[in-house]
């Protein structure tokens, strides 16, 4: 009552014992709901300023050579410097943004139909071009399937899974963009030949700015929230996101989805 939440746990024993574990969670709530609102603000704030120095820096260095006086190859490489760190600030703000959406929009995300297998192959040829012949791709799709969800939040997923797979693995990594159909509904796979993922590493690996290791993941331009997000996007598609890796496996990133979530008709015809 009262607009209070309240969580119960109960535990039977025997035929008529009961231990009922009653706990008010209504500040909890509060406090993680002002949190959630503080970083979607701060985000939204820092979007216009940082689009304005980055124009800037874009403008003066695109113009330092071809002005009379040239600008002196020290002063060049420093402003090429806050041009890189402004663009990483405009990654991290937008992946703070997508986050905070996720965590406050409704539970379930819409029930649109997707076209998982034109997806991949999409998402396939994104990341091919990323890699530039640097790591081979292979894809492989079972029979067409259609999800119910949400196109963008799915695209947005599978985009941060496979650019993983080509930041974190050396040249000449195979990685395989795989979709099963599944009696119990469908995977998609996002898998990797390269130096794997300490297993202690694992199930920690989604929470928020977690990384095996820091200064390859700041170079290689990431923001420390793409398996958050992931998780995220996946939870709301009532799916779920296994991680199998090891030193020297490789990495296999599974998403599983519930038969829930395929469009009725979209089954295999045999
Ligand atoms: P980041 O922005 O750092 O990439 P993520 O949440 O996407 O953040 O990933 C967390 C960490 O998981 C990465 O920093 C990296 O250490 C590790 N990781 C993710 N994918 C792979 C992969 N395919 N192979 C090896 N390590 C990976």
């Amino acid at each position: 009552h009262d607009g209070r939440t309240i969580e119960a746990r109960i535990t039977v024993f025997g035929d008529n014992e009961r231990l009922v574990l009653a706990r008010d969670v209504t500040r909890l709530q509060r406090l993680e709901q002002t949190r959630r609102d503080f970083v979607a603000n701060v985000s939204h704030e820092l979007r216009t300023p940082l689009t304005v120095v980055s124009g800037y820096l874009e403008t003066f260095l695109d113009q330092a050579d071809q002005q009379e006086s040239p600008v002196p190859p020290r002063l060049k490489r420093a402003f090429g410097q806050m041009q890189s760190q402004t663009r990483r600030m405009q990654s991290l703000v937008d992946d703070l943004l997508t986050l905070s959406r996720l965590e406050t929009s409704e539970r379930q995300t819409e029930r649109q139909p997707v076209d998982i297998a034109a997806l991949c192959r999409e998402i396939h040829t994104d990341a091919a071009s990323l890699s530039n012949g640097r790591h081979q791709f292979t894809l492989s799709l079972d029979e067409h399937r259609t999800i119910l969800g949400d196109a963008n939040e799915l695209r947005s997923a599978l985009s941060n899974l496979v650019i993983n797979a080509v930041r974190y693995t050396p040249d000449g990594t195979t990685i395989t963009l795989r979709y099963l159909d599944h009696p119990r509904g469908a995977m998609v796979e996002v898998i990797d030949d390269g130096d794997g993922i300490p297993k202690t590493h694992l199930s920690r690996l989604t929470e928020r700015f977690y990384r095996v290791d820091k200064s390859r993941s700041t170079q290689s331009g990431g923001t420390g929230l793409g398996l958050a997000i992931v998780k995220h996007v996946l939870l709301r598609h009532d799916a779920r996101l296994e991680i199998e890796s090891d030193v020297g496996q490789g990495a296999t990133f599974r998403c599983v989805f519930p038969a829930s979530r395929l469009a009725a008709g979209s089954s295999r015809l045999t």
